[in-house]
């Protein structure tokens, strides 16, 4: 129902009439998105042009624009929110870390000191402690969230750079790159394309990269890793975004630790492997990194625009992000506005906490548990199908192509798209085209991977008749 224009409301109650407009609106949305396709119909695509209008000359009447948005908009989403969305390594909010979004827009708290948001702050510093207790690291790290795993990479990257060159003598924040000593940079071969951003937004480039190369599965090769020494930035991950694989980084850590180089594990989504008895043996000696990196948006499901990083090192963190300069003792706490690149933000440690909160440690475990249980059947059905699994299926990840028919690839995962039933996209791995399935969401139940599976043979089928036409 729109709200009453009969009598006139008071600012804050005209925003609470809107909330009662829009919650039966998501609802429905909710409600009703698990019988709609994935990706939205061409036709709700075609309708997004009902948006390009001029911006109104006058204020539409009240509860216009929240109808405008509901009637054009929600048909034009992929809905990803649902349980047979398998694309990038994302998926799905979980209803209490929904609720918390929703009640943490009303507060509108800008969480840029205690003094602006005593709840955002106190609920980050929460989550930082069971996040810390999840992943078994130091209580003196620094916790800090952004707005994913792309500028929580930047985060670790800016205070490794500010202390590589610090040991040097070279106070980057004051004195700037120019001039400045060399450092060094050996990453995995399959770093994530974000942190080799990170690097060039740090003004350290791309160029003077010493790439390591990796086995099979993605994994970073020891034996293929330059000399370390103290100069040294060391870029690993904890979950490839094909295979699932993570990079040896106890072995490497080791070594890093023995001539002062500083690793940092990008660890977006397969970080909350340690969250598991089940897959945490694959990180094995993490914690002995400098910093990392996990996405709350990712594989905990909270919504999106959310980052979080870590580092050991909360002091170097802090020089590089303060806006005041003052002495940072090590473990003691700053403002967030201080310890990560944002001045304003919204209030993420308050989905996050609901996130954890909701979840319980052992529901936590469980969503690991339930989404690698759920890419064993995919993998096992696929291979059943006639597919050849070219990943170890160690976690979330399944990817898969055809013997013979590889180049049939990306018209299956087109034909699976258009079809509405399922979503994922196509990939190169092992230089050969496959299908790249993540299963990464709350919502997804034995019954989506079966619809998704169906989907893939109907697409294999007709890319077959095609191709032999
Ligand atoms: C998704 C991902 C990123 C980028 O994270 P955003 O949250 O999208 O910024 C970086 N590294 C890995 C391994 C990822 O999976």
């Amino acid at each position: 129902m729109p709200p009453s224009k009969s009598k006139a409301l008071s600012p804050l109650e005209r925003s609470a009439a809107i909330i009662a407009q829009c919650t039966p609106l998501a609802q429905n949305y909710l409600k009703t998105i698990e019988q709609r396709q994935v990706s939205p119909s061409k036709t709700a695509i075609e309708a997004l042009s009902g948006f390009d209008a001029p911006m109104p000359l006058r204020p539409p009447a009240p509860g216009a624009t929240l109808a405008k948005l509901d009637a054009l908009g929600s048909p034009a989403t992929m809905a990803s929110a649902a349980g047979r969305y398998f694309g990038l390594v994302v998926g799905g909010t979980l209803p209490e870390a929904l609720g918390a979004r929703i009640l943490a827009a009303s507060w509108d708290q800008v969480v840029f000191s205690e003094a602006t948001s005593p709840i955002g702050v106190k609920l980050e510093q929460v989550s930082a402690k069971w996040l810390l207790d999840i992943f078994g690291l130091p209580e003196t790290c620094s916790v800090g969230f952004t707005t994913g795993a792309t500028v929580a990479n930047f985060t670790c990257l800016a205070g490794a750079r500010n202390a590589l060159l610090m040991r040097q003598d070279w106070d980057v924040q004051k004195q700037g790159l120019c001039g400045a000593p060399p450092i060094r940079v050996v990453a995995s071969k399959q770093i994530h394309v974000t942190v080799l951003k990170a690097l060039s937004l740090l003004g350290l480039g791309t160029d003077c990269v010493e790439f390591a190369a990796c086995d099979m599965q993605g994994r970073v090769i020891v034996d293929s890793l330059p000399e370390l020494d103290s100069r040294t930035l060391v870029l690993l991950q904890a979950g490839n975004v094909n295979s699932g694989a993570s990079d040896p980084i106890g072995e490497i850590a080791a070594l890093a630790k023995k001539c002062g180089a500083w690793v940092h594990v990008d660890g977006a989504f397969g970080l909350w492997a340690a969250a598991s008895p089940k897959t945490r043996s694959q990180l094995a000696g993490y914690e002995a990194a400098d910093s990392w990196v996990v996405d709350g948006h990712k594989w905990l499901n909270t919504p999106y625009d959310c980052g979080i990083f870590i580092c050991r090192h909360s002091r170097d963190i802090h020089a590089s992000m303060a806006t005041q300069a003052p002495y940072l003792k090590d473990g003691a706490i700053a403002a967030p506005k201080d310890m990560a690149p944002e001045f304003s933000r919204s209030a993420r440690g308050v989905e996050v906490w609901a996130a954890l909160h909701s979840l319980g440690r052992s529901g936590l475990t469980a969503l690991i548990d339930r989404c690698c249980g759920h890419a064993q059947y995919f993998a096992k059905e696929l291979e059943m199908m006639g597919f050849e699994i070219l990943n170890d299926v160690v976690l979330n990840q399944v990817v898969a192509t055809l013997k013979d028919e590889e180049h049939l690839c990306a018209e299956i995962a087109a034909y699976v798209q258009a079809s509405g039933e399922a979503w994922f996209g196509a990939t190169h791995w092992q230089d050969r085209p496959a299908l790249r399935i993540s299963i990464t969401s709350w919502a997804t139940r034995k019954e989506d991977v079966d619809k998704a599976l169906a989907a893939i043979e109907a697409a294999l089928q007709k890319a077959r008749t095609n191709s032999e036409r």
